[in-house]
């Protein structure tokens, strides 16, 4: 075991998202607004390529793996991904972003074979403006859901939305009733732009400033970032059980905290999530005397991280779309 891996700017990666397919079965209009089309045929990672590739990150201190997509959930052998992704040695908290279309059917299977958090994309809490979104019509499963997570005692449950001017940006005031009794974390996300949707950021990109002026003014307070969390601003409040995150890739300093690497359901490592180049691993997967080789190359091209995004410049790298990286 290693001190753990860390790049030329000092910041540490205990965090690796793996995305497990590009396929989505949602059309969210900020991502894939047509739905999945495959290119080709794609051969996403299998399962014994999963293992190596975690035991790997883990060789190099890395105890935290988030499985995402596309729509992970898609996968069929997901809750064998699960529970070998959770029995590498080091490897200490599965978590999984999903859009939690099978929530209330499979998560109790996914519990059981190692799922220790859960983040559950959901833009809007209105069931007409939810569909509008995305294309389907079942926010109330979702919410179904959501309280199945609480009541399996993960430990950690959160919803991810996307804040869209026009089409969102009035929900804070539902949140907050939604979270007054619930343990849950909702985390604003800032759309960002990604290669296809340049028109569509155009017109609903907003900043969340305005959103953590309205929180600060109902008492909610900043509180302090953990090691291995994400680059969300956490914000609580005494008389509620829930929090809010606020992630602002176009903030001041954003990257500095950055502490994830990714890998695509390909194989190809991604040092940042808009960067323009992969490094394939792949290679190293196919059989378990390569490990050696696969952990130097990881650490090696931690050397090429940059400080940070071009996205203030519009630079979306090779990223045409979240699904496409795993976001
Ligand atoms: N299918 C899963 C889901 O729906 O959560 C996982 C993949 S999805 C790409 C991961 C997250 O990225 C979702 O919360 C989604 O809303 C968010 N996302 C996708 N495109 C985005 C964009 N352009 N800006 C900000 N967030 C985006």
């Amino acid at each position: 075991m290693t001190a753990g891996l860390t790049d030329v700017y000092g910041r540490r990666f205990p965090y690796l998202r793996l995305s497990l397919t590009e396929a989505c079965n949602y059309r969210c209009s900020y991502c894939l607004p047509d739905g999945y089309r495959a290119d080709g045929r794609p051969h996403f990672l299998e399962g014994e390529e999963i293992r190596r590739l975690v035991s790997a990150f883990a060789e190099l201190g890395m105890y935290k793996v988030r499985l995402t997509g596309g729509e992970p959930s898609l996968r069929k052998d997901l809750p064998a991904i699960i529970a070998s992704v959770s029995s590498v040695p080091g490897i200490r908290k599965v978590a999984m972003t999903t859009n939690g279309c099978l929530l209330p059917r499979r998560l109790p299977t996914w519990r059981e074979a190692g799922l220790t958090a859960i983040n559950v994309s959901m833009d809007s809490l209105d069931r007409h403006r939810f569909h509008a979104i995305t294309g389907h019509d079942r926010a109330g499963e979702i919410l179904q859901g959501l309280d199945l997570a609480l009541t399996l005692g993960l430990d950690s449950v959160k919803v991810n939305a996307v804040l869209l001017r026009d089409c969102n940006d009035d929900e804070l005031p539902a949140w907050m009733a939604y979270l007054r009794t619930r343990a849950v974390g909702v985390r604003f996300i800032e759309l960002m732009r990604t290669g296809d949707n340049q028109a569509y950021f155009e017109r609903h990109h907003l900043r969340a400033d305005a959103l953590i002026e309205q929180l600060q003014r109902a008492g909610w307070s900043e509180r302090a970032r953990r090691a291995d969390a994400g680059p969300a601003r956490e914000f609580t409040h005494p008389d509620y059980r829930g929090s809010f995150g606020i992630i602002a890739p176009y903030s001041k300093n954003f990257c500095h905290g950055c502490n994830r690497l990714r890998v695509t359901a390909r194989g190809d490592l991604r040092l940042c999530l808009f960067g323009d180049f992969g490094i394939a691993l792949r290679p190293l997967l196919q059989a378990d005397g390569d490990r050696a080789a696969l952990v130097h190359r990881i650490a090696t091209q931690l050397g090429l991280k940059e400080a940070g995004h071009g996205l203030h410049q519009g630079m979306t790298g090779l990223t045409p779309h979240l699904a496409s990286i795993g976001g």
